[in-house]
């Protein structure tokens, strides 16, 4: 399924993060940036040891990932040119700004998308999986975020994918999807 949002294409998708061939695949990092599982275990294992690399020596530079941000290193040997390695917060019930945090692992992946220019991004389901963040929670979160942000325009991306692991999770997203197409016919 996808829909339009000011232009750019925003698209749902069943599969596998690690097989997009875009500019740039979104991993659901952690805050130490040297590997983890899930997403994360699955980028470095496919893109090879290059990436790990250059997350090490971000980590020399700026010490790790705070939550809620994003940095880029290349793709290594995956089919995107780019990794955007972003830190969604682990749910602890949603009274700690697990809210605003998981917009802005958004927000801030796209902009260091849009600041190299990047047109095509693919998002996984960032906080859902290890972190244990609701997913109809956070699949509104998720598309608000980035349709917010296509919207106020000042970026050449041309397409926003999201890609889901499981029928279910895709299933989540659809709705939200539909639902803020119905918001946005009102
Ligand atoms: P987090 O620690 O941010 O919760 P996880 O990697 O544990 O991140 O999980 C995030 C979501 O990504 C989960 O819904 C999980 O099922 C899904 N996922 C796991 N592996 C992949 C993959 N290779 N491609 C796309 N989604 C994946």
């Amino acid at each position: 399924m996808d829909a339009r949002v000011s232009g750019t294409r925003l698209a749902l998708e069943l599969g596998d993060i690690t097989e997009q061939r875009v500019d740039a695949i979104v991993n659901a990092a952690n805050t130490t940036l040297l590997g983890g599982g899930g997403v994360d275990g699955a980028i470095h294992r496919r893109g090879g040891p290059a990436i790990l690399e250059e997350c090490k020596a971000i980590v020399a530079r700026q010490g790790g990932c705070p939550t809620g941000e994003a940095v880029i290193t290349t793709g290594g040997r995956l089919p995107a040119r780019f990794v955007i390695h972003t830190v969604g917060p682990v749910w602890s019930g949603g009274r700690r700004g697990e809210d605003d945090l998981l917009a802005a692992a958004y927000r801030n992946s796209l902009r260091l998308a849009s600041e190299r220019d990047l047109t095509t991004i693919a998002f996984p389901s960032i906080s859902t999986g290890a972190y244990r963040f609701p997913i109809e929670r956070a699949a509104g979160i998720a598309l608000s975020t980035v349709a917010g942000m296509l919207r106020a325009g000042g970026h050449h991306v041309a397409e926003v994918r999201f890609v889901l692991f499981t029928d279910y999770d895709l299933a989540v997203y659809h709705r939200a999807l539909e639902r803020l197409a119905q918001e946005e016919r009102r």
